[in-house]
């Protein structure tokens, strides 16, 4: 299965005739069959995680899918709130919410929080005394289990994503009576691609999460898994079967007797229908390696330089040429600045066009834009045949002072 359709392969041909610096194109129609498939279905409550794409058309499409909102800052929830949403559809999550966060985002009409701290308990108690209102709140929990135990998780690295279960037992939540504590918030892993490993993962987590509602008096009401869904990045990658998954989630909420079962998606709901198309500056063969040196790289699609991971590509021309090994490099004077080592038709050169796929999620608001100077990436959707500009590429100019 290749991860380009004709549609978009015509529609980067076209952009890519009057526009010669880099940009993303996301497949609106695409997304929209595969976001209706993920709501059809009464198990689990879909956020759409804003971070993975903040794009005002994608965060429509989302809305109109049945997908709610989970936000982590105040720019997102402003774009979220512009494109029409309504503040009861939105969740807060994240590490850093101060008083004045809080305080704006009660302000805005958001009532559903997911703290992450015992301060962040109080701050929200505090502001909601304040403007007089009532919040519902979810404690972010982070589970680490001993070394000499199997770990579902793999390497287990600490993070400020929530607190420990001893360090919750702290909370008396008798202290803060503006809020509803309704349940908790685990998310600790990313893009899992076994429907197993993640039942193994989630199954595991019952239990310990069971006995902290016990312990802090509770109802286990709500129980947010967050997000973690992964899509593929190779051709020969597993393939999460949204079905089967839903099958392990109903379970999941039986075993856990939570009245409802939520999550954040961020890359299994946007990531496949995102690709960012570059030209070719220049071709050359350095101490044996082939490199292609692209215009744009990690000032436009970071994520290859910091999880390892690259990004699918295609030669956008037709070739009949054999294939043969390149490593892609950006236009940044920094070795971070590669796309990876890939397997392309060997008379690739500088008149042409790369495509990168599986782009839609942790793409453009994920990069370093700024560093070098080099142009702004260009944001195009297409839908029902028509490709639109949203967001047009822009010179260093645009933002230096
Ligand atoms: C980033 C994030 C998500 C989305 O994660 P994906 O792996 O992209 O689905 C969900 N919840 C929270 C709290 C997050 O920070």
């Amino acid at each position: 299965m290749s991860f380009l359709s004709t549609p978009i392969k015509q529609a980067v041909e076209q952009v890519s005739a009057h526009l010669d610096t880099p940009f993303f194109i996301y497949d609106l129609d695409k997304l929209t069959t595969h976001l209706k498939q993920l709501t059809a279905q009464t198990d689990v409550k879909l956020w759409y995680a804003v971070k993975a794409n903040p794009l005002s058309r994608i965060i429509q499409c989302l809305d109109s899918a049945g997908f709610n909102f989970d936000v982590a800052s105040k720019g997102e929830l402003e774009q979220v709130l512009a494109q029409g949403i309504n503040s009861e559809r939105v969740l807060n999550t994240g590490p850093a919410k101060s008083p004045a966060q809080i305080s704006h985002f009660i302000a805005r009409g958001v009532r559903i929080f997911v703290a992450e701290s015992i301060n962040q308990v109080r701050w929200l108690n505090e502001q909601a005394t304040k403007a007089n209102c009532q919040l519902q709140v979810l404690l972010r929990v982070q589970l680490r289990w001993p070394d000499s135990e199997k770990n579902p998780l793999g390497g287990d690295s600490l993070t400020p994503f929530g607190l420990g279960c001893e360090e919750w037992h702290a909370l008396n939540v008798n202290d803060y009576p503006a809020l509803k504590v309704d349940g908790l918030h685990i998310f600790q892993w990313g893009n899992m691609l076994s429907t197993d490993k993640l039942a193994a993962l989630w199954r595991a987590m019952i239990q310990p999460l069971q006995q902290l509602a016990r312990a802090l008096r509770i109802e286990l009401n709500i129980l947010d898994l967050g997000g973690g869904l992964g899509i593929p990045y190779t051709q020969d990658a597993n393939r999460l079967d949204w079905s089967a998954l839903i099958e392990t989630l109903a379970s999941i909420k039986a075993q856990a007797g939570v009245a409802e079962l939520w999550m954040e998606l961020g890359r299994y709901a946007v990531g496949e229908c995102g690709h960012y198309a570059t030209p070719v500056v220049e071709r050359k063969e350095n101490y044996g390696q082939q490199q292609v040196i692209l215009s744009g790289g990690i000032n436009h699609l970071l994520r290859p330089a910091i999880t390892n991971q690259d990004f699918p590509v295609t030669v956008l021309r037709e070739s009949q040429a054999s294939l043969t090994t390149m490593t892609l490099y950006g236009p940044l004077c920094t070795a971070l600045d590669c796309l990876g080592e890939h397997t392309l038709a060997n008379d690739v050169d500088e008149h042409d066009w790369l495509i990168f796929s599986q782009c839609g999620a942790y793409g453009f608001t994920e990069s370093m834009p700024y560093f070098l100077c080099h142009e702004l990436a260009a944001e195009y959707v297409i839908e029902q045949g028509n490709i639109e500009c949203i967001r047009s590429a822009e010179d260093a100019s645009y933002y230096l002072r």
